[in-house]
């Protein structure tokens, strides 16, 4: 299975992905955390990205459709991927349709995880005090915030209308959003 976790920043993607890699062999494919380990080894990469990074703004998306294409063969000697984190524009998504068709292969769900704004800054100002990720000091995540809304919101109805769409309540406590993403993606297949 290939699925995409959507959401806003904070909205406990990486959280789900990781438990989800556990319980079904998928493959995590989180662009942020690639793009941060470039920045780390001071990659040529890296040092592209950093500053963009640092602002809250969206790094171009060859650089990210390049990441993800690289890395489509593993998914495929596991139980799929998971989607955590890309795409956030519509050429991103018509892209990732295009690279997944070549192989025979597609979306098959995408799971939205709806937090409301409001607890959203607060999460990021708890996660900002306790692990200092730059990105999310209150400026840069108020463009992170625009940037969702301007640029990755208008996937939702590019997914609806391919009728993958399921939403799920992200604001509960972790156990609760996991039970609610198993309901929505169906029992661990056999060969999990
Ligand atoms: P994340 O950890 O997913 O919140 O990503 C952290 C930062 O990495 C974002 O604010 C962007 O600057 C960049 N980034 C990660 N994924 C993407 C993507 N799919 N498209 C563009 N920029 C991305």
């Amino acid at each position: 299975m290939n699925l995409i976790l959507f959401g806003p920043p904070a909205a406990g993607k990486g959280t789900q992905a990781k438990r989800l890699v556990e319980a079904r062999r998928m493959v995590q494919l989180s662009t942020g955390d690639m793009l941060r380990a470039a920045v780390a080894s001071g990659s040529p990469l890296g040092r592209k990205v950093k500053g963009i990074m640092e602002r809250g703004e969206l790094v171009p998306d060859a650089v990210v459709i390049e990441l993800i294409e690289e890395r489509l063969p593993a998914t495929e000697a596991a139980g799929g991927a998971i989607f955590d984190g890309f795409p956030r524009t519509v050429a991103q998504a018509e892209a990732l349709d295009a690279m997944l068709k070549k192989r025979g292969k597609s979306i098959d769900r995408v799971i939205r995880l709806k937090v409301d704004d409001e607890a959203l800054v607060r999460r990021i100002a708890k996660r900002f005090d306790e692990e200092g990720r730059s990105d999310d000091n209150p400026e840069s995540f108020k463009v992170r915030l625009a940037a969702y809304n301007a640029q990755t919101a208008p996937l939702l109805p590019y997914y609806e209308g391919q009728d993958k769409l399921y939403e799920v309540d992200g604001m509960g406590v972790i156990a609760d959003v996991a039970a609610a993403i198993d309901k929505a993606l169906g029992p661990v297949p056999a060969s999990a």
